[in-house]
């Protein structure tokens, strides 16, 4: 299958899902079938301010899985924890072609997803403080209070400040 063929395909089951399974309502994505994502970890990606969606090249059927997973991301947030794993819960209560193995995903807080929250939150609203990233990191994100999270990982002031820098906001 050309990348080509497959980027349409893919498209093609975008559409179908979010109007099968989100009720129309995620936001208008580009999906683009590639030989290789960023994370060693994941088979796909969500680039939030391009609006785009890279899924690694494998068969249709895994690919299709690595789309909902993605799609599950898009919803709610970049981590795979409560409120992900929320949402995969009632993608397959749907039917949604997931696998119920994504819910024993560890919840990964890594500077990679931090960073990459970081830069979305700093794309929206430029003159977010410190303070506002915790606050909104702990609650969308993490699930947990301010301090807990500043207490958990103390490193996040550093990679704020690093997104700040990259982004010419600091
Ligand atoms: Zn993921």
């Amino acid at each position: 299958m050309s990348s080509r063929t497959g980027s349409s395909v893919l498209q093609r089951a975008y559409e179908d899902f979010n109007d099968r399974y989100f009720g129309g309502k995620l936001p208008r994505y580009r999906v683009e079938v590639v030989d290789r994502v960023s994370s060693a970890r994941e088979s796909g990606e969500v680039n939030r301010r391009a609006k785009l969606i890279r899924i690694q090249r494998n068969l249709l059927n895994v690919m299709r899985e690595t789309l909902i997973h993605e799609m599950a991301h898009v919803r709610t947030n970049d981590f795979h924890g409560p409120r992900w794993k929320a949402e995969v819960q009632r993608l397959l209560q749907l039917g949604a072609p997931i696998s119920p193995d994504e819910l024993s995903r560890a919840p990964a807080v890594t500077r990679e997803m931090v960073a990459g929250v970081a830069s979305n939150l700093l794309c929206d609203r430029p003159g977010a403080s410190f303070r506002d990233f915790v606050c909104w990191i702990a609650d969308q994100h993490l699930c947990m209070s301010p301090a807990q999270a500043l207490r958990r990982f103390p490193w996040i002031r550093r990679v704020y400040r690093e997104a700040q820098e990259d982004s010419g906001t600091a």
